[in-house]
């Protein structure tokens, strides 16, 4: 069976299951055989994968990617890995943080080592990281080149697993790629991260809670487009790189609130300002050239057409995200 699979971990997650209806919805891959490890964590909804339940081609698999005996028969079946599980929500990390060890550094290792044994250097395996674990930065972009400097729990715990992920291609020779992408939106996102929170508060007519000044700044990018480059880093990309991917759409705390208040017919009387997150990064910045010139990527999605789109989806997808919902701000 190797070869003929690809094995997406988080694929019940906010854009694992974006990637799997990218990959099944691809006229260039009829013959594709997709299969998801999710252990549905609170993050994780198999109602996210029902568009592709009924797909042949389509497999599910409950389980935890640091249990070694389960990884280790899946990963036996997929010489390919495209690795999204993961604690991903900053806040958590800061109030509790051993899961996101567990998850990221212990679950991607436990991968890492299933795909080295089984596959040796056919495997490859593409690592989705993130922008967060470059830091802060207050002028300009960094560079894939740039080292890491994370500052939250979660970012740290994302950077092991990058770096211990582009070890195994260094030590063993393994095919991986690794992605970092700048903020991502879009229809399924899980309503405690900002722009599905504010949305559903204010469709609630509950207030929103902002951070601090409102003036931490971050470059936001359709979910869409983050996959489309996932795909074509699998694809295209080259053994050992890392590949910066972004948006171009670089908004404020606040400049992104006056918007969402606009898509939703609220005003500033439904904001509440709420003491700044701790550590809380004030900018990130990808530079983006390297995706662009190398394997000609661009986001086609226009921020404000997409942001309209994903505030039009939470107001027909109520029976979706109610009851994910916490507590009121
Ligand atoms: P998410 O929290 O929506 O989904 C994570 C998924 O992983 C869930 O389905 C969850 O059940 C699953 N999971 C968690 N622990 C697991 C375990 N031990 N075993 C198996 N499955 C497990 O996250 P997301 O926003 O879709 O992010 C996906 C990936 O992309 C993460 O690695 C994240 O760091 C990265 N990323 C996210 C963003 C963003 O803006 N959301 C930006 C850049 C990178």
């Amino acid at each position: 069976m190797s070869g003929a699979g690809i094995l997406v971990t988080g694929g019940a997650g906010f854009i694992g299951s974006h990637y799997v209806r990218r990959l099944l919805g691809d006229p260039d891959l009829g013959d594709v055989r997709v299969t998801v490890l999710d252990l549905l964590t609170y993050a994780g909804n198999r109602a996210n994968l029902a568009d592709v339940e009924a797909d042949p081609r389509f497999g599910f698999v409950h389980g935890d990617i640091c249990d070694a005996a389960v990884v280790d028969r899946i990963v036996a079946a997929h010489d390919t890995v495209v690795h999204f599980a993961a604690e991903s929500h900053v806040d958590r990390s800061i109030d509790r943080s051993d899961t996101f060890v567990r998850t990221n550094v212990l679950g991607t290792h436990t991968l890492l080592e299933a795909a080295r044994r089984h596959h040796g250097e056919d495997a490859v395996f593409v690592h989705i990281s993130t922008d967060e674990v470059y830091g802060s930065i207050a002028r300009g972009s960094w560079p894939e080149t740039d080292p890491v400097r994370p500052n939250s729990p979660y970012s740290a715990a994302k950077a092991s697993s990058d770096l211990l992920a582009l070890s195994y291609h260094r030590t063993h020779g393994m095919d991986v790629r690794v992605t970092r992408c700048s903020n991502n939106y879009g229809p399924y996102q899980f309503p405690e991260k900002v722009i599905p929170l504010f949305v559903t508060n204010l469709l609630d007519g509950r207030p929103v809670p902002l951070y601090g000044d409102g003036g931490n700044r971050r470059d936001w990018l359709h979910v869409g487009d983050h996959v489309d480059a996932v795909e074509l880093v699998r694809r295209k990309g080259r053994p050992g790189e890392v590949y910066n991917i972004g948006g171009g759409t670089e908004l404020s705390n606040l400049e992104l609130t006056e918007l969402l208040l606009d898509a939703c017919g609220a005003g500033w009387e439904m904001v509440r300002r709420v003491a700044d997150r701790k550590g809380h990064d004030r900018r990130y910045s990808v530079d983006c050239r390297k995706i662009a010139e190398e394997l000609g990527y661009r986001p086609r999605r226009d921020f404000g057409t997409g942001l309209r789109a994903t505030v039009d989806w939470y107001r027909e997808h109520r029976g979706w995200w109610e009851p994910l919902r916490g507590q009121p701000c």
